[in-house]
């Protein structure tokens, strides 16, 4: 197994550079996700993990080792893509031995390998099957297989699920995690779903145009995201936003909307905040308090009106939808009333759950 660490790496195609720095230490045995957007770089920093590609500045270790200069096959890694590339026309069993194949390891030596990594796979009765006998799951774990029995140091995965079905999708997912916590093998795990990310990391790297936005728990990413990008990027529904600007209000200083509406600001944040600031607060769906009956709890927390425009049950929830300060919020609510566009519903904003960011930077504000 192997630590990784990832020193000021950065990625130029010619002229265009689009990995910018990218800073990280991965402990021996930890399963870290890479997650964001399309095109921010993911899989280029994966495959120069993998050394598929090369690294155009900064140093690579693993497991002690710089690794820059090595070949692929020097860095005892195993990746498994999105596509599972499978060999077609060899069975389940000789797709998973490929790697021992061709290292011409003796067959007593790798079987049972094998036979373990295909029972772990719940594969063991498929061994004689081509690929296309196979579902699209099972392929995939055909794909893990042949990844496991080459105990690697280090398992890389680039977006692996992204072929299947939703249903499957969650089914592999605990898999992979159940996988990683027999072998506790050090794993970077790439996805653009943010579910994927919150469900399987340790820790999460939250990435975007080649620079990384946030490293930490998911946990902690959610509920104190850095910045107005992780705040809108980890959440489905996403963070509701609303731009305003500070003043000196009645009851001390509030942020005020561009319909009027003003919130008041916490203690720590009002006496930093100077009038005439701009600020960006958010709050999650789940932490807006329905206030059906209109009866408030007192407190600092601050009440406003928002008219329903679209409602869309779940089942296990609904979400309901309108604008504040301009932009359109959603609401989650587990309370099976029945919800119409055009009521009038009263919203508490619970002063715990609102996060504040500087407009301009983006940057969290304490
Ligand atoms: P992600 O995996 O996060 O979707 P990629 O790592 O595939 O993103 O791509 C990051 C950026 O690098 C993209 O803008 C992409 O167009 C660019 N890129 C990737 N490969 C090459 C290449 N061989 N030549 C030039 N640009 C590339
Ligand atoms: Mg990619």
């Amino acid at each position: 197994m192997a630590a990784v660490q990832l020193s000021g790496i950065f990625k130029r195609y010619g002229d265009i550079q689009v990995v910018h720095g990218i800073d990280l230490d991965i402990d021996d045995g930890e399963f870290v996700v890479l997650v964001g957007p399309s095109g921010c770089g993911k899989s280029t920093l994966m495959r120069m993990v993998a050394g598929l590609e090369e690294i155009s500045g900064g140093d690579l270790m693993i497991g002690g080792t710089r690794a820059n200069g090595l070949a692929p096959q020097q860095r005892n890694i195993s990746m498994v893509f999105q596509s599972y590339a499978l060999y077609p026309h060899l069975s389940v069993y000789e797709n998973i031995a490929f790697g021992p194949r061709i290292r011409k390891e003796p067959v007593a030596n790798f079987k049972p390998r094998i036979e373990a990594a295909a029972k772990m796979l719940n594969l063991s009765g498929y061994l004689d099957r081509l690929p296309r006998a196979l579902s699209g799951g099972q392929r995939q774990r055909v794909a893990m297989g042949r990844a496991v029995v080459r105990e690697p140091s280090l398992f890389l995965f680039d977006e692996p699920l992204s072929n299947l079905d939703a249903k499957l999708r969650v089914q592999m997912r605990t898999e992979i995690k159940a996988l990683h916590q027999r072998l506790k093998n050090t794993v970077i795990y790439v996805t653009h779903d943010q579910i994927e990310a919150m469900t399987m990391a340790d820790r999460i790297v939250v990435m975007n145009a080649g620079r990384i936005e946030q490293i930490g728990r998911p946990l902690d990413l959610y509920d104190r995201p850095a910045n107005l990008f992780v705040a809108s990027f980890l959440g489905s529904p996403s963070m509701n936003f609303a731009e305003g600007i500070v003043t000196a209000g009645a009851q001390g200083p509030a942020l005020k909307f561009g319909d009027g509406v003003e919130v008041a600001l916490p203690g720590a944040v009002a006496a930093e905040a100077a009038p005439g600031a701009k600020l960006t607060l958010g709050v999650r769906p789940e932490h807006v308090e329905l206030d059906v009956a209109g009866s408030g709890n007192g407190g600092n927390d601050t009440a406003t009106a928002m008219d329903i425009e679209v409602v869309e049950p779940t089942g296990a929830e609904t979400h309901l939808y309108g604008k504040i300060g301009g932009s359109t919020w959603c609401v989650t609510t587990r309370r099976r009333a029945a919800f119409e566009p055009g009521q009038r519903v009263t919203l508490r904003l619970p002063a715990e759950h609102l996060h504040l960011f500087d407009t301009e930077s983006g940057q969290r504000i304490a």
